[in-house]
This record gives structure tokens, C-alpha cells and sequence, in this order.
């Protein structure tokens, strides 16, 4: 059994002094950005604010500064994702790039992948989508179908990613695939990742998927004899499970995992106003107190991340807990407000429309609740 501590942690001077320089920032970036453009917390896109996100040293912050990135702490990284998504900032078109993929490529890529693709990352120019699950290989990675075959001068792709985000937008792949058939002995052998170029790699077609809200956000994308280069490999031919665990650790270890439903606790609190009953006030007070809960258990693994450590089991048990927290938030402001979503009216409405249809699926994306509730098992020793 793993051992599970979320130690109480403070903010230290150096990151809080940073987050006035934030709010500052928001503020001359985002008058009079809409609550039901906020809401879309970071699925919201603007590659000018995250240019300029790049430009004040704000993405790739605790990459070494060699590749440009900012050298800071963990903690101050903390303050600046938690000020962009309390303020529903669009901070979506690098957002993956600087979760994960910058992090994946300077932890297992080679000198000439860092050097190539890290400074365009931190200057917020260029963009990453994930692709992993296919049709049918979701939650059971390993059975994916993707395959790339060595030829003369690099590999052949051939297959099918599907719910994509962002692959429309985004300048690059990383994509997990198949470079040897599967052995039934070891289903997570013979994987490995490619860095594909999504606007120049011929063979590549991506197409659409609208989702209930009736945005574009995440894509099918296609692969018919697209060749890479030999160099689109990442780290090792058939190490590519060790390194896709590596990064979805990456992808579920930070703050967005509770608070991509804030806007709507801030719509409600701004609905009720300063007349809240007994009845709504205690309501408020208990999604204010378990957000708070939530927050120390995130910045407890900040903290741990800065240590050095890979907190893998504390973070799936935040994912696991905020999703809940984030994907109830539409229920429980109807039930505070005693208002059924509606589209039209004022900012409450229409975030609360929105973020009605969008929270069904936070409790998908990044692995589901039975997939994180099975690793904090084996985590706990139970299975
Ligand atoms: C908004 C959004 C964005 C996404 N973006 C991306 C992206 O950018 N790139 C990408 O690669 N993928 C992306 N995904 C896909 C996401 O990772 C998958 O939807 C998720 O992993 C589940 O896979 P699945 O949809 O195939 O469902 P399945 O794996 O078929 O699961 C169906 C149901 O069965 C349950 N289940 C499955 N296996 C088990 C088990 N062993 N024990 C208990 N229950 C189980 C699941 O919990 C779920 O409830 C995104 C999904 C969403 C909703």
C-alpha cells in the first residue's frame, strides 16, 4: 500500500506576490469577457492571451530556462493556473502543450526535440493534442489499433484517433501507437509515441465531432499511410506505455480537475447576492468549504511536485474528488436557486445552461471515475 498524505501546505511569499501580477493581467486582458465565454474555463480558446500568457513567462514556467522556459517553482505555476481558472481566462490553446506534452518531450525526448519544439511552447505559439483513445480503446489503452511501420527514411501511420481535442487547432500530435504487434503476454508492450505535425503530415484528415453544447471542441482524426519522420519518434520504440503513464499523470495532477465549474459558483453567489435565505446560504457555504477542502489537497500536491516526488495517487484521488465536486456544481445551483437551466437571460442563465450539458463529460476526459477509482485501489492495496 502506497503511502497517501495531503500535507497542509502554504503558498509561499514569492508565488502569492505573483498573484496580484496575475489578477492585473486578467483584468487588462479580459474587460468585459462574457460569464458564458469564462464558463468554457480551459476549453476556451484566444492565441493572442496566450501569447501574451508566453510572453510575461507564464507557460512552460518551471521548464529549465535553457529552452526558454521560466526556471520557477511548482507554487507560483499553482498561483497562475488557479487565477486563469477562477477567471475563466481562454487559456485552451496551449493548455495541453504546457500540461503535458512540454513536460513528456523534456523528460523523455531527445536534445534536438527539446531545442525544436520547447521555446515555441513557452512563447505560446504552438500547440499540442493528445492522441490516445481510438474507438473502442478508451479506458483499455493498451488495446489500442494505430500502428507505424518502419520504412527507409522514418514510419508509416496507419489507424484511427477519435475524441481529439483541439486536433483542429493544434500544431502537433503526440500520439500513442503500435510499433509491434500485440503480445498477449504483455498487452503494454510494443507501444510507442510519435510527434506528429498535424498541418504538414500528408495522410492526416481530422474531422469534426460537435458536442452537446454545439461546439467543436474534440475531433476524429484519421491516418492513411501518413510518414513521419525517424526523428517523430519519443524516447523509446516500444516504451511507449511507461511514457503515456508518465504523461497522464501529468494531465491529472492539476487544479483544473475541480475547478473547471467555478464561473458557475461565482454566477450563483452573484444570483443570490447578498439576500441569500438561511437555506441558500448554508448551500453556498458547503460548495465554498468542500472547494476549499479541494484546494488545499491540490496545492498539497504542488507542494509534493516541487519536492521532487511523483504524487500519482494523491492526484488521482483529487481528479476523483473534484470531478464529482465540478460535474455536481449544475445540480446543486439548481438546487440553491430553485432555477432550472434555461438558454437566453442574464449571465447566471446562461452559464448555468451551458454548464449543465458541458459537466457531463469532466468525469471522462483524463481517464473516467471507474478507471481513477481503480488506481486509487491498487493504490490503497486493495486490488
Ligand atoms: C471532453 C473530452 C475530451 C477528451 N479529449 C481527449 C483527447 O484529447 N485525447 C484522447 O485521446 N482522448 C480524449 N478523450 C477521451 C477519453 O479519454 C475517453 O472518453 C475515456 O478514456 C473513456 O474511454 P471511452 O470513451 O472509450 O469509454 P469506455 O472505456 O468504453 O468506458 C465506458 C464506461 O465503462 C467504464 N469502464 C471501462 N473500463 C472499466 C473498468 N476496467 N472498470 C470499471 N469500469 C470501466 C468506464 O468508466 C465508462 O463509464 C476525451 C473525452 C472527453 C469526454
Amino acid at each position: 500500500m502506497e503511502d497517501i498524505r495531503f500535507t497542509p501546505g502554504l503558498l509561499p511569499p514569492e508565488a502569492e506576490a505573483l498573484r496580484a501580477e496575475v489578477r492585473t493581467f486578467i483584468a487588462d486582458h479580459l474587460k468585459g469577457y462574457p460569464g458564458v465565454k469564462r464558463a468554457k474555463s480551459w476549453s476556451g480558446a484566444d492565441p493572442e492571451f496566450s501569447k501574451a500568457m508566453g510572453a510575461r513567462g507564464w507557460i512552460g514556467m518551471t521548464w529549465p530556462t535553457e529552452y526558454g522556459g521560466g526556471g520557477r517553482s511548482f507554487l507560483e505555476r499553482y498561483v497562475v493556473l488557479e487565477e486563469m481558472l477562477a477567471a475563466g481566462a481562454p487559456v485552451s490553446a496551449h493548455w495541453v502543450a504546457d500540461r503535458q506534452s512540454g513536460p513528456l518531450l523534456l523528460k523523455f525526448g531527445t536534445e534536438d526535440q527539446r531545442r525544436k519544439y520547447i521555446p515555441a511552447i513557452t512563447r505560446g505559439e504552438s500547440y499540442f493534442c493528445i492522441g490516445m483513445s481510438e474507438p473502442n480503446s478508451g479506458s483499455d489503452l493498451a488495446s489500442i489499433r494505430t500502428r507505424a511501420e518502419k520504412t527507409a527514411d522514418g514510419w508509416r501511420i496507419n489507424g484511427q484517433k477519435i475524441w481529439t481535442s483541439k486536433a483542429h487547432t493544434a500544431h502537433h500530435m503526440i500520439a500513442l501507437v503500435r510499433t509491434r504487434p500485440q503480445d498477449p503476454k504483455d498487452r503494454h508492450a510494443g507501444l510507442s509515441q510519435f510527434l506528429i505535425d498535424m498541418k504538414e503530415t500528408k495522410g492526416v484528415t481530422i474531422r469534426p465531432i460537435r458536442n452537446m453544447a454545439g461546439e467543436q471542441m474534440f475531433n476524429e482524426v484519421f491516418f492513411e499511410d501518413a510518414e513521419v519522420p525517424a526523428d517523430a519518434l519519443v524516447g523509446t520504440e516500444g516504451g511507449g506505455w511507461g511514457q503515456v503513464t508518465t504523461e497522464l499523470a501529468f494531465e491529472r495532477s492539476g487544479p483544473e480537475r475541480y475547478l473547471s465549474s467555478y464561473q458557475l459558483l461565482f454566477e450563483l453567489v452573484r444570483e443570490i447576492g447578498a439576500d441569500a435565505g438561511p437555506a441558500e446560504a448554508a448551500g453556498i457555504g458547503r460548495l465554498a468549504a468542500h472547494l476549499s477542502t479541494l484546494r488545499q489537497m491540490s496545492i498539497s500536491i504542488a507542494t509534493m511536485l516541487e519536492r521532487g516526488e511523483t504524487p500519482n495517487l494523491a492526484a488521482a484521488i483529487v481528479k476523483e474528488l473534484g470531478v464529482a465536486y465540478e460535474q455536481d456544481m449544475p445540480g446543486k445551483a439548481h438546487d440553491i436557486a430553485g432555477i432550472s437551466p434555461r438558454t437566453g437571460g442574464g449571465d447566471f442563465d446562461q452559464v448555468m445552461a451551458y454548464m449543465t450539458m458541458a459537466a457531463r463529460s469532466f468525469s471522462l476526459r483524463g481517464g473516467t471515475r471507474e478507471i481513477m477509482r481503480g488506481i486509487i485501489a491498487r493504490g490503497l492495496g486493495l486490488r
